[in-house]
């Protein structure tokens, strides 16, 4: 069954035609009102959410179609130590898809291979939130009439940011991009992201702690808040909060045409004071994220109508009893879970877990 679990579960082509879709829904809503008539979409939220979840229901119901679910892991049978494989089952009997959220990465992964649906990741732990993803694409390319040639600045938590990791995986596959990684030294991008998105697909990037330095150079903006939720010491996320706040005179050196960009909820990272100006986009942002959620919800049940399935996980794998050690890893709670790792260079033992993407180094002879 096809899902989508990472941005790069799209092709370009994919990527484009879902944007051509949600721009005609956008001018033609009428056409579309009874697209998903009889279809029903569960919300699996197993983490706290607003934007996202009433995002989803409101593309489906905008569909013609409805809506089940939970918002919260307490009310949902995990409470009881149910399984995200077992959960996957059991609402495939109830609804033709799913969107979950999961704090643990690589459930909704998980969740994929065990539905009989298609399974849309809407965000897992600190991994990656390709629908948010969706929801930037259309909106820089609306701003700006293209998503290639242009420098993008991401600011704030780099680190546990999901949306950023899963937006410079797209955004590397377009030509000339260039990529400003404005955060402290204790927020900056993972090396896995480095490594296997930014170097491999040889896209140009430069690290700096200086938002105001970086500004003038940039077409886009991308503003993030520093994520509470991932730390695990209350006094780190308090040093850290608010280690960047863009105001209106912090812009003065700014283009003319910048568009800024944030995933919201925005807590400090963004002074309420930016938002009349013209080049602020995070309201249509949200607005754009409806639109792609309407045009991925009626591609996937489209295709799962036509009976098109997905294909394995692709790449050199290795099925292994070493455990990934990232405590946010779904292998660390789903019981009976095989330990596969997709190898990315053999020769060093270097490893990524297939579910959440840490690394690992592992000897095959042990
Ligand atoms: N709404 C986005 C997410 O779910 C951004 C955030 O929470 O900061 O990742």
């Amino acid at each position: 069954m096809r899902s989508l679990i990472d941005i790069e579960d799209l092709s370009v082509d994919e990527l484009n035609e879902l944007i051509a879709v949600a721009n005609d829904i956008a001018a033609h809503p009428e056409q579309y009102a009874d697209a998903c008539r009889g279809k029903k979409l569960a919300t699996l939220f197993f983490e706290p959410s607003t934007r996202t979840r009433l995002s989803f229901e409101a593309a489906m119901i905008e569909l013609g179609g409805s809506v089940i679910g939970f918002s919260e892991a307490n009310s949902s049978s995990a409470s009881k130590g149910e399984s995200v494989a077992d959960t996957a089952r059991v609402i495939s009997c109830y609804a033709d898809i799913i969107a979950m959220r999961h704090p643990k990465e690589g459930a909704p992964y998980v969740a994929s291979q065990n539905a009989s649906v298609p399974v849309i990741n809407a965000g897992d732990g600190g991994h990656c939130h390709p629908t948010q993803t969706l929801a930037d694409l259309l909106t820089i390319y609306r701003e700006k009439g293209r998503l290639s040639h242009m420098t993008v600045g991401f600011c704030g938590d780099l680190k546990y940011g999901r949306t950023v990791h899963s937006l410079i995986a797209a955004l590397s596959r377009y030509p000339g991009v260039e990529v400003v990684l404005i955060s402290p030294e204790e927020l900056k991008l993972p090396s896995y992201v480095i490594y296997e998105t930014l170097n491999k697909k040889k896209m140009a990037y430069r690290q700096t702690d200086d938002l105001e330095g970086a500004i003038p150079s940039l077409d886009v903006l991308y503003m993030t808040r520093v994520q509470r939720e991932r730390f695990s010491d209350p006094a780190v996320y308090e040093r850290l909060k608010d280690s960047y706040i863009l105001t209106v005179e912090k812009l003065a050196g700014a283009k003319p045409d910048l568009s800024i960009l944030h995933p919201l909820p925005r807590v400090h990272e963004i002074s309420v004071r930016v938002d009349k100006d013209p080049r602020a986009c995070y309201f249509k942002q949200v607005m754009n994220g409806k639109l792609m959620r309407m045009a991925l919800i009626l591609k996937l049940l489209n295709e799962a109508s036509h009976g098109r399935s997905e294909c394995g996980p692709a790449g050199d794998l290795l099925i292994n009893r070493v455990r990934c050690r990232n405590p946010r890893c779904i292998t660390s709670t789903e019981q009976e879970l095989d330990q596969i790792f997709r190898w990315t260079e053999k020769e060093n033992g270097i490893c990524r877990c297939l579910y959440c993407e840490a690394k690992e180094i592992i000897d095959e002879r042990k």
